[in-house]
């Protein structure tokens, strides 16, 4: 059965825009500290922002799921002329690199939208974004619910426990649930 759609809302990255200012990141890292905004650290947040200073390209990336298994890294991306590897533009927490891991624990970071009670009106990254590169969109986007098989936080919560146990992993929850 084909997957139906809904309306959501998602962020949208105009990279033409970013000044490579890393707001998004120190936003997104005080949004995340416990308690809440008692920390400033980029290494904590869950957008890092690509910076090639000579060509002055900046290129935001999410952090998305946990991957126990590294990729091949064979694929090469040109841009403007000048190569990049696959492991650039890459979203995953994975075990080839230290990239959205958490510094003092290097459990996974993941992007959560801000989930938050009361919600927030737009995400943290999107609201301190002054040149517009990030923006709240409503779109149209495939609703997960309408799928088969185990939701994609059942898997990523399996993997997690094969790969750190399940005291780790129960620790990560409770500081996520007190943040
Ligand atoms: S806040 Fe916006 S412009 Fe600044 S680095 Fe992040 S995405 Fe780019
Ligand atoms: S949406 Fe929230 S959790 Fe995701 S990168 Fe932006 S500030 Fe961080």
């Amino acid at each position: 059965m084909a997957p139906q759609t809904k309306k959501d809302k998602v962020i949208k990255v105009n990279t033409d825009k970013c000044t490579g200012c890393r707001s998004c990141e120190m936003a997104c890292s005080a949004f995340h500290a416990v308690p809440k905004y008692s920390l400033v650290n980029p290494s904590r947040s869950r957008i890092r922002v690509f910076v090639n200073q000579q060509q002055a390209e900046y290129v935001p990336v999410y952090a998305s799921d946990y991957t126990p298994a590294q990729c091949n890294r064979r694929q090469v991306h040109t841009i403007s002329g000048k190569e990049y590897n696959l492991c650039t533009f890459c979203g995953s927490s994975c075990p080839s690199r230290d990239l959205f891991k958490e510094p003092d624990s290097h459990l996974p970071l993941k992007c959560d939208m801000c989930a938050n009670e009361p919600p927030l009106s737009a995400p943290m990254c999107v609201q301190v974004c002054e040149p517009g590169c990030l923006t709240y969109e409503e779109t149209e986007v495939e609703d997960k619910k309408t799928l088969d098989g185990p939701g994609e936080m059942e898997m990523g919560l399996d993997s997690l426990v094969r790969k750190y146990g399940i005291k780790k992993v129960e620790a990560m929850l409770d500081q996520i649930a007190k943040g």
